[in-house]
């Protein structure tokens, strides 16, 4: 890895937002612009995108921004405080590299990383603060805490199912979210999730196997995203739920997750940490 290091870093934090054209992408940059504590520092598309070399405020219909749109992710990069990455996983870990190299925080929200992709930030956390969570809104980081409490507290009589919903264009399941509120409540009884895992049910699935976690996800509409994490009991069930209405939740999250690492030193971080929940 080269080392592009920033030597003189201004005093707001310069961030810059991967995967500009995208849902997540346009809110950050929207509240980046607003957000009196921080600066936006770059947005990145991929080469060949229309708002290539086009001011990203005017790509989005509004105001101009006095930034325009780059695929040049390397020199970019370079010059940024931190990243802020809502992509799909092949970008992120690219993206990734060139954060290490810069030294800067990476914030990552993509979902859908598979353990190769881990173990590659894993190694790039060892360059650079990396802060990683499935869902940065404070609502739902509060939730993972509740999960983890309750399925302690409650026994293996009670069954643990995680039901997510989620819009039409979502593309992994099930969610990043629902993962950690199962990886919570395995905690919470002292395992993993790999070892109480339910496989996704169709067909002749046999009875419930006693102490596992299954999941169901629903995909339509709009929806911003939906979780239930369901303690069921003979004669009684818990119901925790977290509704989501509004995407900004998670720029808000993103955005005070940059702000937070900017005096942290490398390695892998959530929103736990920097929610001070952990
Ligand atoms: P989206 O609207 O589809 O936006 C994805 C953006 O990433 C697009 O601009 C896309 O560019 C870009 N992109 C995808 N692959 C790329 C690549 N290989 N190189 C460069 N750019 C690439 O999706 P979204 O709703 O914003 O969600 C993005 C990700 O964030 C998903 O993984 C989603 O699950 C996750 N998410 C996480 C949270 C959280 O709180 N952690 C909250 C919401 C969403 P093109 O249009 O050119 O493909």
């Amino acid at each position: 890895m080269s080392d592009l290091q920033n030597t003189d870093a201004p005093a707001l934090p310069g961030i810059v937002v991967t995967g500009a054209s995208g849902r997540m992408g346009q809110m950050l940059i929207r509240l980046i612009a607003d957000n009196p504590e921080v600066r936006l520092a770059g947005a990145l598309e991929r080469p060949g995108h229309a708002w290539i070399g086009q001011d990203v405020g005017e790509c989005m219909g509004g105001a101009p921004l006095g930034v325009a749109v780059s695929d040049d992710a390397v020199t970019v990069i370079a010059q940024a405080q931190a990243v802020i990455d809502f992509t799909a996983p092949a970008a992120t870990v690219a993206f990734a590299e060139l954060t290490a190299q810069a030294r800067a925080v990476h914030v990552i929200g993509t979902t859908g990383l598979e353990q190769a992709h881990l173990d590659y930030l894993k190694a790039c956390a060892r360059h650079a603060p990396i802060i990683r969570a499935g869902n940065m809104s404070l609502g739902v980081n509060l939730l993972v805490g509740l999960t983890r409490k309750v399925a302690a507290a409650l026994g293996e009589d009670w069954d643990i199912e995680v039901v997510e919903a989620h819009h039409r264009m979502k593309v992994d399941a099930p969610s990043g979210t629902a993962l950690m509120l199962g990886e919570a409540a395995a905690e919470g009884r002292g395992k993993t999730l790999a070892d109480l895992r339910t496989p996704a049910r169709e067909g002749i699935t046999g009875a419930r196997a006693p102490g596992s976690i299954g999941f169901a996800a629903i995909r339509g509409g709009d929806v911003v995203g939906e979780h239930d994490v369901i303690f069921a009991g003979e004669g009684e069930r818990i119901v925790l739920r977290h509704l989501a209405t509004d995407r900004a939740i998670f720029a808000r999250g993103a955005i005070r997750a940059a702000i937070w690492g900017q005096d942290k030193g490398p390695g892998e971080y959530d929103m736990q940490d920097v929610l001070g929940l952990n």
